[in-house]
């Protein structure tokens, strides 16, 4: 306690730190309301990030502020900090904070969550000068220019230079990666009515799998799944090439590990992440992925009231005794874990351990396209794809947000095209203004 009032702090706003906080809300509001505790989010963004929309936000489906939520209205009953952790001093329990507006800032704590979750990797030669990135807001910037710049080259070119243009590769064959090369086939796919000048051109995408097959991270067994995407992909004209790594990228394209190399014009990059050391928390044990290891109440072992959740942490699956995996939906449920704990130790209460065993993943290949598990029972097509629709809309953290971007969806069911194309004012069709306004006062309240 420090002056009377128990401060929380939650660093980050992703998925962790939103369901860490609203676990403590419900658990604490009588003790907030009292002044008794106080909880503060650390974070150099206004916005959460939703990610599962990633590659229908790059296609034009969903906006790009449709897929973000305010962290003022996530966090209502919080101080949000704007400026990033830079040190945390475990034995003065407070942080050092740089704060957007240039200046440092000291932030005490009573509890803390290490809710920084991942950054997009760099282990590759010369990724980070010519490779394309997706997690941060800035990198899925870029990447979303390039896309939309190289297709408008490509409209604008003759058939040998736009079949150039529209070579990509695209590192990493998991849930991220096959989704991207999926939705960019499709989106290609769709703007040849827009662009009649490239309906003689097949863009050529390639899939590099260091594995033996695609999506590594799901069991073997999933063999429907794994059999819908490869179908799916060949579809598209996609080329997987399996067992083969990128071993340098340079600005002409990919060398991979067999000696052969692709030109191409764009480097998608979705193999993995890494975890940021903080100062501070060097001596906190970790795995080969760099995660901070915490025990089965989400606490970093020998640090009173350092919690953890999310991708920058290990946790272990109470089933299966091997790490969860890192993905939104362990990130939100490890978040309310802690969260529910936090308020637990504020109360003198006893801690649980977590004890959530998961539920399954998902993915979108294109419209309709789905490939999802739930409790090991597999979907594939229309099915799959709306019990991930579903799904993301619940766990949308603004209701407001969510509404704008059904609309969205509306707007494409509706008029068949994409919203973000640049499409003109005067093409919008007017029943899916009518739709778009029908939803209004449902996001305006
Ligand atoms: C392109 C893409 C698509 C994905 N699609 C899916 C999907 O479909 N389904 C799924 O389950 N998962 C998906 N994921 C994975 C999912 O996004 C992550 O597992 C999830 O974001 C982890 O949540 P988190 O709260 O741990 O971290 P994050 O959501 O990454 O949040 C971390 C927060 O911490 C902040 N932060 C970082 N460093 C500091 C610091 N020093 N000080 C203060 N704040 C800091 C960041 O700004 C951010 O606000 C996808 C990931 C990517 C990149």
């Amino acid at each position: 306690m420090k002056n009377g009032t128990t401060q929380i702090v939650l660093i980050g706003g992703g998925y962790a730190s939103v369901w860490a906080y609203r676990a403590i809300v419900n658990e604490l509001l009588i003790e907030m309301i009292a002044g008794k505790v106080q909880i503060r989010i650390i974070c150099p963004d206004d916005f959460h990030f939703f990610h599962g929309w990633t590659a229908e936000s790059l296609m034009g489906i969903v906006g790009d502020h449709n897929r973000m939520s305010p962290l003022s209205e996530v966090f209502k009953n919080a101080e949000i900090i704007k400026g990033r952790v830079v040190h945390i001093n475990t034995r003065c329990r407070n942080v050092r904070v740089d704060l957007n507006n240039g200046t440092r800032s000291i932030v005490p704590y009573d509890q803390i969550l290490l809710g920084m979750g991942s950054a997009d990797s760099d282990s590759i030669v010369g990724l980070s000068e010519y490779a394309y990135q997706l997690k941060s807001q800035n990198a899925y910037d870029q990447t979303k220019s390039r896309i939309n710049n190289l297709i408008r080259q490509a409209a604008e070119s003759d058939c040998q230079t736009a079949r150039k243009l529209l070579r990509f590769v695209i590192a990493g064959c998991g849930f991220t990666g096959v989704e991207v090369a999926a939705n960019l086939a499709e989106f290609i796919h769709a703007l040849k009515k827009q662009y009649p000048s490239l309906c003689n051109i097949r863009p050529s995408i390639y899939l590099i799998n260091s594995k033996e097959e695609l999506l590594p991270g799901l069991g073997r067994n999933f063999r429907r799944i794994r059999q819908y995407a490869d179908k799916t992909l060949l579809q598209y004209g996609i080329k997987v090439l399996n067992q083969l790594k990128i071993n340098r990228i340079s600005d002409k394209g990919a060398y991979l590990s067999d000696g052969s190399f692709i030109e191409s014009e764009m480097i998608i990059s979705t193999i993995g992440q890494t975890r940021l050391v903080l100062d501070g928390t060097e001596n906190m044990e970790r795995d080969s992925e760099k995660r901070i290891i915490t025990n089965s109440f989400l606490q970093v072992n020998h640090h009173r009231g350092i919690w953890g959740a999310g991708d920058s942490v290990q946790v272990m699956h109470p089933g299966t005794m091997s790490p969860c995996p890192s993905n939104a939906l362990w990130a939100i449920k490890q978040g309310e874990h802690a969260g529910k704990n936090i308020a637990r130790a504020v109360l003198n209460q006893s801690l649980k351990p977590f004890t959530y065993k998961g539920l399954g993943q998902c993915a979108s290949l294109g419209i309709g396209k789905g490939i999802g598990e739930l409790h090991g029972i597999q979907f594939t097509g229309w099915l799959a794809w709306i019990i991930r629709w579903f799904f993301f809309q619940y766990f949308m953290p603004s209701k407001k947000v969510m509404w704008r971007e059904i609309s969205d969806w509306f707007y494409l069911f509706i008029s068949g095209k994409r919203k973000y194309v640049n499409i003109p004012e005067n093409e919008i069709g007017i029943i899916s203004k009518i739709s778009i306004n029908l939803l209004k006062p449902l996001y305006e309240n």
